[in-house]
């Protein structure tokens, strides 16, 4: 009796051991399942070297890589006034943050950075910008820290204010640097509320400085500011904070699900598309839109200046800025042009 009371319990967990873990993320393969998709082909690109910059990774989004500024805006979504000073994107002191025209959530994002050489000033105000997620929320400090001593947590690699990184890794002034981070946006539900917190990530110059962190709010300065709903997918931004800090090889892979590019168009081409056409009212809420058609209401994302889509029914709206008209189609369906009054 014992043995067979044993036995079931052997055969039990045995039985356990084979069975999908419930709650698990890929439930729907055999161990060693030959239909499932290999991993898609990726040439890994090449390293940088302090001399020259590497080369991004096939499938990532090439942010800056010395050639143009074609990527970048001021935060408005107008032409930034930061330079390409010989391959390098400058920040030039008093010109307000820059930021991607395009959008991202879940990534991993590779920036290089120097801050100037010979050094000028002291604690913050020595190398001081920023790599800013979630359109200027979530800041990880970027710092002139060699030999340069200044609070923990605004200290180079810092979450700002938030946690200081674990060793400081920081190159001379003038000396490129790496930043290799991943990044997990926040989560919210309909009603604003957090479901999920941001979490990143962070390699300095290749060694781990920030692993995983939970943050605990936006970034603040003197005080520690609570999270605001936000969209999932919003651009990257850089800090301008009165140095002229320098950029290279900035490249970002998407993670997470396969999804549409997203842009975070200016205010005044969104604003430009607001108004009444026909039974449908488009509004504007952040950087996106907002379509009500009797009493239906979709949000559009920007996948093009004119072309919008929507995240949950497949509604898409094409807008043409020269006869002032959209075209909504739902599914196959291409509605009618409609004039704007
Ligand atoms: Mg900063």
């Amino acid at each position: 009796m014992k043995n067979s009371r044993l036995l079931i319990s052997v055969l039990f967990l045995f039985a356990s051991a084979l069975l999908p873990t419930p709650g698990s993320a890929h439930t729907q393969w055999l161990g060693h399942d030959r239909n499932r998709p290999l991993p898609p082909v990726v040439d890994p690109g090449v390293s940088s070297t302090p001399e020259k910059p590497g080369k991004a990774p096939s499938d990532a989004v090439v942010l800056f890589d010395g050639s143009n500024l074609s990527a970048w805006a001021a935060m408005d979504g107008q032409a930034t006034k930061w330079v390409n000073h010989d391959g390098a994107l400058e920040c030039v002191p008093g010109s307000g943050y820059v930021r991607t025209l395009r959008s991202f959530g879940e990534c991993q994002l590779h920036i290089e950075f120097a801050t100037p050489s010979p050094a000028h000033g002291q604690s913050q105000g020595r190398g001081n910008s920023g790599v800013f997620f979630g359109l200027g929320r979530y800041e990880i400090q970027v710092l002139d820290s060699y030999d340069n001593k200044t609070y923990a947590d605004g200290s180079c690699g810092s979450v700002y204010n938030q946690f200081p990184p674990l060793v400081n890794a920081s190159r001379k002034p003038g000396e490129w640097q790496t930043y290799d981070i991943l990044w997990t946006p926040p989560r919210f539900a309909s009603d604003g509320a957090l479901k999920s917190a941001p979490r990143v990530t962070v390699l300095h110059n290749g060694v781990v400085i920030q692993n995983n962190v939970e943050l605990i709010g936006e970034t603040g300065w003197l005080e520690r500011a609570p999270f605001k709903a936000h969209a999932e997918k919003l651009p990257l931004a850089l800090q301008d904070h009165g140095n002229p800090v320098r950029y290279r090889n900035i490249w970002v892979r998407e993670l997470g699900a396969p999804s549409k590019p997203e842009f975070y168009l200016a205010d005044a081409v969104l604003d430009s598309y607001v108004g009444t056409y026909d039974r449908w009212e488009v509004t504007r809420r952040g950087g996106s839109l907002i379509l009500n058609t009797g009493g239906v209401v979709v949000e559009l994302f920007a996948e093009s200046p004119t072309h919008f889509f929507s995240k949950v029914v497949d509604i898409q709206a094409e807008f043409d800025p020269s006869d002032r008209s959209i075209r909504v189609s739902v599914g196959e369906d291409s509605g009618e042009k409609k004039q704007k009054k």
